[in-house]
């Protein structure tokens, strides 16, 4: 399969769940996560249509950014692990970040958007599985809320949401009540900063219908799109 036939795949995929739960596929937005891919590859997915990409490494994507450049309205967001001495190179790089796990980080990017004349998007990244190995904010230790009152003072980031990846399970199913976990987190969170709860990102090539009947309105897919990475990535 080429990788303009798994987007068409994924793209029904996506329109077929959101009929499920009764959304409108338009409110669902693909990312294309393109860690570890060739440049050529990222091309070849830009010209079937993908326009929202995921790198997880800030060095990475510092290498294939004049490619990114060359593609007209691409936006590429950071997903992985920011740690915050890369956080001036990250908002420069970057149209997002969208693993956010830091009050501190959260204040490492605003000054480096600011003196950038940019207002960076972001997202707050949930540990929802609260995994040892994961990053993330822990879902109920009371961070979340207190990092939403700070960062209202933060105006060169904007808070768009939340976004999570769940301890992984070969069955998919198994991802479905955290992705309901998160979803009660957000629209409890909407409560009080609406504006700050419009995205929720989740659900990656073997789960994204599952996190689309839950509400994610961001898949991350990757495998399903570009094939198999080497295991350790
Ligand atoms: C790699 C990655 C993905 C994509 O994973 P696939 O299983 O290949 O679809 C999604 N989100 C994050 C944060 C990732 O690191």
């Amino acid at each position: 399969m080429s990788i303009a036939e798994n987007i068409a795949r994924v793209l029904e995929l996506i329109e077929l769940a959101a009929g499920r739960a009764g959304r409108d596929a338009d409110s669902i937005a693909l990312m294309a996560v393109s860690k570890t891919v060739s440049v050529e590859r990222i091309r070849e997915a830009f010209g079937a249509g993908v326009r929202l990409f995921g790198e997880n490494r800030v060095q990475e994507f510092a290498a294939k950014a004049h490619a990114f450049r060359q593609c007209q309205g691409a936006q590429v967001h950071m997903v992985g692990h920011l740690q915050s001495n890369k956080a001036a190179r990250a908002a420069e790089l970057f149209d997002g970040v969208d693993s956010i796990d830091s009050l501190r980080l959260a204040q490492k990017l605003d000054a480096a958007a600011s003196a950038l004349g940019k207002k960076l998007p972001v997202l707050i990244e949930i540990n929802i599985g609260g995994e040892a190995a994961k990053s993330g904010i822990p879902p109920d230790s009371g961070e979340l809320p207190r990092l939403l009152d700070a960062a209202q003072e933060l105006l060169s980031i904007e808070i768009r949401g939340l976004m999570t990846v769940p301890p992984f399970d070969a069955d998919r199913e198994k991802s479905r009540p955290y992705f309901r976990a998160i979803r009660r987190l957000f629209d409890k969170m909407a409560g009080r900063h609406p504006a700050c709860m419009q995205a929720l990102s989740m659900g990656m090539s073997h789960d994204f219908e599952v996190a689309i009947e839950e509400g994610s309105t961001c898949v991350r897919v990757g495998t399903a799109i570009f094939g198999e990475r080497r295991r350790d990535q």
